[in-house]
């Protein structure tokens, strides 16, 4: 639709309040909670774009799914439908449930990957990486080089390097060392950046030639069909779930998180063409997941994953998705708010580097930002810098992350754009007073994954 408002596909008619607080309670809970925000309980967050992942709406019809949902052992109805909706969408043969996608990766890579093994991909995303290296194997990011650059307008950033990848296949040939390739559409940790039909045919082909299996990592298959549509030469008179079939068309088999392209608060697939290697995940998968059909979920769970995917690739949604997240985007521009760009997805990310500039690498700007916009409006957002990814080498000297980023990611059919329009005056006036911001330093880290529960202090 032509109009300058972005009107939500949907109508409301099951509400969930939100609680508002005073200035003087949220310095309070951020206080106790050690100025980190994944330390402050749900209920002291006005709008929460934490993450997309699992925190989207349902729709009246998957709740209606869920209660006709069959919770039969074996061989229940509601994973028959969705292998019904799952197939009529990929072409995939062997399709098994999942209780999320990280439970897929590890399968997959307990049976493919080991020492000596090489898994490229354009970016693996965090648990994808971690499940690849817990079994020896090596994860490598092959992400053309507009991909790394934050100002780059790109339109396709999340594009494998085919360079890249044609050499990494040659330089191995002969060694069996390579038991797939992957490619992240959209490519999450590059800040949900998409990936042309045209790279993702000519990965296939490279894959082909060299006789590597080709993967996907699907979490936003729509999101990034979207892209295509109205992005690439020649796609925007093709529906997007054609679209869809052609790029999984390409596939061998892919993973996937539920809590994304699904639109359900938990869940995931692990889908291949390969009967030998769906033997073997189907052995695993009863070890550890549960039996085949229903893969550690109820079988409601099934049921509202199926109708999620019939509700994600259509295009109204899509249009209200994609058009939301681009208007938050471009506001933050307007008041002068440096972004990756161009604006992605599932979120749009601050450049908080070059924004507060004052506050160097080792005071975690992108983490005073975040406070920030908590103490103004009750925002919750997530660094993505050198709070999250920054150590210290063994002398004790500070080593920065490449990027300085601020998350605001946006779940699927929560907010309004009356909210988005409350995040966007928070911004405004956060900016009035952004050379005031103050850092922030760490006074107690864990082991590992230190941004989920370090405490910190202001500087
Ligand atoms: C979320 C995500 C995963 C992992 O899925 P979970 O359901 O969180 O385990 C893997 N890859 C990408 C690209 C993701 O965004």
């Amino acid at each position: 639709m032509n109009f300058k408002t972005i009107i939500e596909p949907f109508r409301i008619k099951m509400v969930e309040p939100l609680r508002m607080t005073t200035p003087k309670d949220r310095k309070e809970i951020l206080e106790k909670a050690h100025y980190n925000l994944f330390l402050i309980k749900a209920k002291d967050i006005l709008i929460d774009l934490l993450t997309d992942s699992g925190t989207g709406a349902m729709s009246a019809r998957q709740w209606a799914k869920m209660i006709e949902g069959d919770e039969s052992y074996a061989g229940c109805e509601s994973y028959y439908e969705l292998e019904e909706v799952v197939k009529d969408l990929t072409g995939i043969k062997h399709i098994f449930p999942t209780h999320q996608g990280r439970a897929s990766e590890r399968i997959l890579f307990q049976i493919v990957g080991g020492p000596e093994t090489i898994i490229p991909n354009n970016t693996h995303f965090d648990t994808t990486r971690a499940n690849i290296e817990y079994t020896k194997a090596e994860a490598l990011d092959l992400v053309i080089e507009e991909g790394k650059d934050p100002q780059s307008d790109h339109p396709f950033k999340g594009n494998m390097d085919l360079v890249k990848l044609e050499k990494l296949f040659k330089e191995n040939e002969g060694k069996n060392n390579i038991p797939l390739c992957l490619l992240t559409i959209t490519n999450n940790s590059g800040g949900g950046q998409p990936v042309s039909l045209k790279n993702i045919k000519e990965t296939k082909e490279l894959c082909e030639k060299f006789k590597i299996p080709f993967f996907l990592d699907a979490c936003r298959f729509a999101e990034n069909a979207y892209f295509i549509k109205i992005r690439e030469p020649g796609q925007s008179d093709r529906s997007v779930k054609e679209i869809c079939q052609e790029i999984f068309s390409y596939a061998d088999g892919f993973t996937f998180s539920a809590k994304k392209d699904a639109i359900v608060n938990i869940g995931g697939l692990l889908a291949v063409n390969n009967d030998e290697l769906a033997g073997k995940i189907q052995n695993l998968e009863i070890l550890t997941e549960g039996y085949p059909t229903y893969g550690g979920l109820a079988g409601r769970d099934l049921a509202a994953m199926a109708q999620g995917l019939r509700e994600v690739v259509e295009e109204d949604y899509l249009e209200y998705r994609i058009k939301s997240t681009n208007y938050l985007g471009q506001k933050l521009l307007e008041i002068g708010i440096p972004l990756l760009t161009p604006i992605g997805g599932h979120a749009v990310y601050v450049d908080a580097k070059s924004y507060l500039s004052h506050i160097p690498p080792e005071q975690f700007p992108g983490q005073a930002l975040a406070c920030e916009l908590y103490l103004e409006g009750g925002i919750r957002s997530v660094e993505i810098g050198s709070f999250m990814f920054g150590k210290n080498d063994d002398a004790g000297n500070f080593i920065a992350s490449s990027m300085e980023l601020l998350r605001l990611a946006i779940p699927r059919r929560v907010y309004t754009q009356s909210h988005i329009d409350f995040v966007i005056e928070v911004f405004e006036r956060v900016h009035a007073k952004k050379d005031k911001i103050r850092g922030v330093k760490i006074v107690e880290e864990p082991p590992f994954l230190r941004h989920f529960s370090s405490k910190l202090a202001l500087t």
